[in-house]
């Protein structure tokens, strides 16, 4: 059974079509700047590449060139199931959930947790609907692995109230990414995952950490939405509260743009003034570049706090996985890091460090350091085998009754 696997944001749109049982992948590309006159649709195939012009087309154009790759490879029929990567579903999801109009609702009623994602993915949705109606379709959520945070890492200390009636809690994100990176380093560990209290370091344009203990997610940096926590590519990560309100005053900007610019402005590209890229900002900082330094510094240093605070989740560590772009590519952010956690028993063997990088995972730590290892991330490889296995199971159990 192949499954299609979609990824909507704002104005693009991620897909794959995958084997879920064994990762083969057959046909993937990205449409971008979807809406637009310039969008356009890359495909690749078979090791062979395609770009196609959309002319101003969104979602549904997009989802018709899907379409007619796969007749043109013979493959519609193969396709048993779309599988979406759903960003946020609140408390109401702690697994993925075969997509039944009541849950598009709930999805919906989560937009106002996410106002810049939950749009994007329903629009993928619908779009998926339409072009493949007789299909099974199943929402996978970003959070739902961390349903199971305990309430003293969830909770904030602010009124119950806006917890109770506004759902202000802390949900984190990028779960889809921990818990395949969780799994595979277990295997690479050649232990149970049960048996493994894991941090995993999801480092890409977002970032975020998470603890993870016996396969469940008991802790993790980002809170109520994907803006808390660690520095990231253009996020600030934790700022003090009362900034906003210190901000509108001195500047006169309204909440709407100091979290714009916290979300869009702000980060690596704030600190460096250069760029959100941390490739870039690495090839700038050995040139000299004193905002592309401090940038790669200031990154390191939050992302060691950030690690630390899931040691205290945790207790005890057994192991540490760096994945996403960042963790799966940069030595030089991983041997920062591990230099300042020596505390929590890592140390780096250097070689291996500098030879995992580009698709080469595998341990970086020296012999008599706590694991540390470098797991390359497949999200689309674990929604697959996320839906399929949601709807062998048939799925009832997927949907909690309250809120
Ligand atoms: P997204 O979160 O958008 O999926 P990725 O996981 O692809 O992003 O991560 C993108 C980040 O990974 C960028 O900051 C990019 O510079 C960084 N990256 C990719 N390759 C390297 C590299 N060789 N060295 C340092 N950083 C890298």
């Amino acid at each position: 059974m192949w499954t299609l696997v979609l990824n909507s944001g704002s104005s693009s749109l991620k897909f794959a079509v995958i084997d879920p049982a064994s990762g083969e992948t057959r046909l993937s590309g990205l449409a971008e700047r979807l809406g637009a006159e310039a969008a356009s649709m890359r495909i690749d195939s078979g090791g062979a590449r395609q770009t196609h012009a959309l002319n101003g087309g969104s979602y549904a154009e997009a989802m018709r060139l899907v379409l007619a790759e796969l007749d043109a490879l013979g493959m519609r029929q193969d396709v048993r199931a779309v599988g979406h990567r759903v960003v946020h579903g609140g408390s109401r999801f702690s697994a993925p959930a075969p997509l039944t109009p009541e849950v598009l609702e709930a999805i919906r009623e989560c937009v106002a947790l996410a106002p810049l994602h939950n749009p994007a993915n329903i629009a993928g949705i619908e779009a998926a609907m339409t072009a493949f109606p007789g299909l099974p379709q199943v929402a996978v959520f970003d959070t739902a692995f961390h349903q199971t945070l305990p309430e003293v890492a969830y909770r904030y200390a602010v009124p119950e109230a806006w917890y109770t009636q506004h759902g202000v809690r802390r949900y984190g994100f990028h779960g889809i990414s921990h818990s395949f990176v969780a799994g595979e380093a277990a295997r690479v560990l050649g232990r149970p995952l049960a048996e493994l209290n894991l941090i995993t370091a999801h480092l890409g344009n977002g970032s975020s950490v998470t603890a993870v203990s016996g396969g469940r997610s008991v802790d993790s940096s980002m809170g109520l939405t994907p803006l808390e926590g660690l520095v990231m590519g253009t996020r600030s990560g934790n700022v003090d509260p009362g900034l906003h309100d210190y901000l509108a005053r001195v500047s006169g900007l309204t909440l709407t743009q100091i979290t714009a610019a916290l979300n869009r402005e702000s980060g690596l590209l704030a600190l460096s003034g250069l760029t959100n890229d941390m490739r870039e900002l690495e090839e700038a900082a050995a040139r000299g570049h004193d905002g592309a330094r401090l940038a790669v510094e200031i990154f390191v240093y939050r992302l060691a706090q950030g690690i630390a605070a899931m040691a205290v989740a945790l207790g005890r560590v057994d192991g540490l996985v760096f994945t996403g772009g960042i963790g799966e590519n940069s030595a030089t952010v991983r041997a920062a890091t591990l230099a300042r956690l020596p505390f929590l028993g890592f140390r780096l063997d250097e070689a291996a460090n500098v030879a995992a990088v580009r698709g080469q995972g595998g341990p970086i730590g020296a012999s008599d350091s706590l694991p540390a290892l470098v797991v390359n991330t497949n999200e689309e490889w674990m929604i697959a085998r996320e839906t399929a296995e949601v709807l062998k199971l048939g799925g009832q159990d997927a949907v909690r009754g309250t809120q």
